[in-house]
């Protein structure tokens, strides 16, 4: 039987092998997926020692997305956009795919209904998530993507990669208007609130938190301006489901999936 896994760390609470098995079930594909735990120092040999052993594919999570990047000898052009791969099938050579931005698209506008072509977009954070995100979010036709992050520095740089964006800090996004939010920062696992200027979210804005299984700051906050808000459960789900489709050659429906998540 074809094998896959996901390969993090920490990975035990990962959704991924259930999300995978479902999708394998649902489409009748024959399949087996698992974690595999691998600190940064562990992880081109576990990659390795999984490919040998027979498997076929990897989803990659924190913190080896960029490791991994490095370790394939073809990317596809999302990826390189990306400069990160959550995906990688392990043929011979290893190529690598980043399916993050595809599943944040299709979950705003399959799963929420909201359409990004002419909206202004405000994008928080800098790191992987961010970037991994950017290409898609252009390429769905947005008006304006703005980048701020708590390192501003890292937000300008980052800009500066993708032609018609722009980056800088929170303090400067004062008196702009956006349509939508997307936070991509990691201060919501940590139960922080970021420091936007009141007024950004706001009723009729959509307000998308990346992390998804707890109410973070800011949810709530968005929550309490009447922004029209979103977790980022869908998106998990749908760049599975992206996974699946570079790896099987067939795309699983996603809506049963995510609603039994949802209520679980
Ligand atoms: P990362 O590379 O470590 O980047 C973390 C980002 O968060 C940086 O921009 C950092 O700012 C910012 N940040 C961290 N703590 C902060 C705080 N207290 N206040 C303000 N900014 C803070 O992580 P990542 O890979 O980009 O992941 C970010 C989040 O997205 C994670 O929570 C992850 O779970 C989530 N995610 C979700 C999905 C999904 O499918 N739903 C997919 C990918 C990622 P500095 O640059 O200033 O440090």
């Amino acid at each position: 039987m074809d094998r896959y896994a996901v390969i993090g760390h920490p990975v035990a609470h990962s959704r991924s092998p259930w999300i995978h098995e479902r999708f394998a079930r649902a489409t009748g594909q024959a399949l087996e997926y698992g974690r595999i735990e691998a600190s940064a120092e562990a992880f081109a040999a576990a990659v390795e020692a999984f490919r040998r052993s027979g498997g076929k594919g990897l989803n990659v999570t924190l913190p080896h997305k960029e490791a991994a990047f490095r370790l394939c000898r073809t990317t596809s052009p999302r990826a390189d956009a990306a400069g990160a791969v959550n995906t990688l099938v392990l043929g011979e050579p290893i190529f690598g795919d980043n399916t993050d931005g595809a599943g944040l698209v299709r979950d705003v506008e399959a799963n929420e209904g909201y359409r990004l072509r002419g909206r202004r977009v405000l994008l928080l954070g800098a790191g992987g998530a961010a970037r991994g995100v950017i290409g898609a979010l252009l390429a769905a036709g947005v008006a304006r993507l703005r980048i701020a992050n708590r390192t501003a520095e890292r937000a300008r740089a980052l800009a500066e990669r993708f032609p018609g964006t722009s980056g800088g800090g929170f303090a400067e996004l004062a008196g702009d208007p956006f349509d939508v939010v997307v936070n991509a920062t990691s201060a919501g696992l940590q139960d922080a609130a970021l420091p936007l200027p009141a007024g950004l979210l706001a009723e009729g804005v959509l307000a998308y938190e990346m992390v998804y299984g707890r109410d973070t700051p800011f949810l709530a906050a968005a929550r309490a301006a009447g922004a029209r808000c979103r977790d980022g459960l869908g998106m998990l789900v749908e760049q599975a489901a992206e996974s699946f489709l570079v790896w099987r050659g067939v795309r699983p429906q996603t809506r049963d999936v995510l609603a039994e998540l949802r209520g679980a």
